[in-house]
């Protein structure tokens, strides 16, 4: 049966992928979800030879199932080809008996070029096969790593636009870097004088906004969102996770049926919530381990059942986790509540009202296949230094919270399953706290400098997408008031 989708806030309506694609968020503000999760149509033996472009087809034909097989076909050949710097695509790398499933070797050497190089090509067919004329405005929040990747994806399409709005002190230095160099005549990165969050809840109520929309159709321009919400963002990141079981079957890793439990270190919930539907679809996949920061919102939801924002917000060395608010939860909590858009609604408004909600104990029944667990910032420089030592195997500051979680866990649980780590950034995103957790950032020495001694002591060459930046001019320079992002987006499209 085709999938078709339908918003985690209302009973009425569905709509087919493409639009749910073109919509990002649903009218009523909640998100699109699958009327099912279809079931993976071929075996594992089957996916165990296939390249990493095939088995995308096979996870995608049943999400997108109004798309034809050329146009998807033509979507993962555009996404995942020479922009990535190994034919792998997602490599897995045994580092201490466990699994690393190493997510940045695409243009902007972070996972979310894993979503972020296809989603362009599957809006522009989408608009296509819709018979949109306007043109489509990309709107972005970012923590650091999705504006880079969404403008890199973007950059130079036909028919598109891309504003990215960033946290003005909530991003590495490299990261802003990257993104205030975007080339492209239609890349547009602005600050805003507050944090994460507020820069989602910014970008969210322009998309809720019907006036501006109104504004926005009479001038030629529509949204569409390219944050993690969007189901065409979702449903390629469940790719990887289908193609590192059939790798470890394909290398006799694991036996036929063998589960393997999955480490994310999660924001967003954007990564976790594709690997949930992983299993879903039929992968043998036993726990879900959710790995937070200091910022723990999620592990104390795992743990109570209450869901809780109202706490400080925490800057760590993991920015891209510095979040108190994760949106793709809403799918999974739509799902453990029966698939009942009213109590889910009633949920999301206690969040905004009250910056919190508590899940029912059914519910919370059904949340067994998740466990929680946080690393502290002393911890994520530990077991950045502990991996160095015990293998030189250098990684990020994400990774390491998901490989700090990991072995609490494992110690504590005495669940001693193969496990899969989802290893979400090059540690050369994050030079100076990788340097810094294995002693060796003088604090004298520029980034760059550091990335230089960093290739040095791993012996793993400087990524392109830093040798790019070194040089690069800044093109982006406009900082908000996070009241006023609205005032840019109107200014950028040219509307009084
Ligand atoms: C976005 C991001 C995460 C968090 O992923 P979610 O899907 O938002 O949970 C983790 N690590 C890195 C490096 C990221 O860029």
């Amino acid at each position: 049966m085709e999938v078709l989708y339908r918003s985690t806030r209302s009973t009425e309506g569905t709509v087919t992928a493409s639009q749910a694609i073109l919509k990002g968020l649903a009218e009523d503000g909640g998100l699109f979800v699958p009327q099912q999760i279809p079931a993976l149509d071929v075996t594992m033996d089957q996916l165990a030879g296939m390249s990493y472009q095939e088995t995308a087809y096979e996870v995608m034909k049943l999400f997108f199932a109004d798309f034809t097989e050329e146009e998807l076909k033509n979507c993962i050949a555009r996404a995942y080809d020479d922009k990535f710097d190994t034919k792998e695509i997602a490599p897995l790398k045994k580092e201490d008996g466990v699994f690393y499933l190493e997510l940045f070797h695409g243009a902007t050497i972070a996972f979310k070029d894993m979503a972020l190089s296809i989603l362009p090509h599957l809006l522009t067919t989408s608009a296509k096969k819709n018979h949109v004329e306007n043109e489509i405005v990309i709107l972005t929040a970012t923590s650091g790593d999705t504006g880079k990747a969404a403008l890199a994806g973007f950059a130079d399409v036909p028919g598109t636009r891309i504003i990215v709005f960033y946290p003005k002190n909530g991003v590495s230095p490299i990261q802003e870097k990257q993104m205030v160099t975007q080339k492209g005549k239609n890349t547009y990165v602005v600050g805003i004088k507050g944090n994460f969050d507020d820069a989602q809840t910014g970008v969210k109520k322009m998309f809720g906004d019907k006036e501006l929309a109104a504004e926005m159709n009479q001038a030629g321009f529509q949204f569409s969102s390219a944050n993690s919400i969007n189901i065409g963002r979702l449903v390629p990141q469940v790719v990887y996770y289908v193609y590192a079981y059939a790798k470890l079957r394909a290398a006799g890793e694991l036996a036929e049926n063998e589960p393997m439990n999955v480490v994310v270190p999660t924001g967003n919930f954007g990564n976790i919530l594709a690997a949930y539907y992983a299993k879903n679809m039929g992968v043998p996949i036993a726990k879900l381990i959710c790995a937070s920061n200091d910022n723990k919102v999620l592990y104390d939801f795992f743990q109570t059942g209450e869901y809780n924002r109202n706490r400080d917000f925490i800057l760590t060395t993991s920015p891209s986790m510095d979040i108190l608010i994760s949106s793709n939860l809403e799918r999974l909590i739509y799902k453990i509540a029966g698939e009942d858009a009213d109590k889910n609604k009633t949920l999301m408004q206690s969040l905004t009202t009250e910056g919190k909600y508590e899940i029912t104990p059914e519910m919370k029944e059904k949340l067994k296949d998740f466990a929680g667990g946080f690393a502290t910032e002393e911890e994520v420089a530990k077991e950045i230094a502990r991996m160095y030592e015990t293998c030189g195997y250098v990684m990020d500051t994400h990774t390491a919270v998901a490989s700090s979680v990991y072995h609490k866990y494992s110690e504590e649980s005495g669940d001693h399953t193969k496990t899969v780590i989802a290893s979400t950034a090059s540690p050369y995103k994050f030079t100076r706290s990788v340097m810094d957790a294995l002693h060796k950032d003088s604090g004298s020495m520029t980034d760059f400098e550091l990335v230089d001694e960093l290739s040095r002591i791993s012996g793993v060459k400087v990524p392109a997408a830093i040798e790019e930046i070194r040089t690069a001019p800044v093109l982006h320079d406009t900082v908000v008031e996070t009241a006023d992002m609205k005032k840019a987006v109107k200014k950028i499209l040219g509307i009084n």
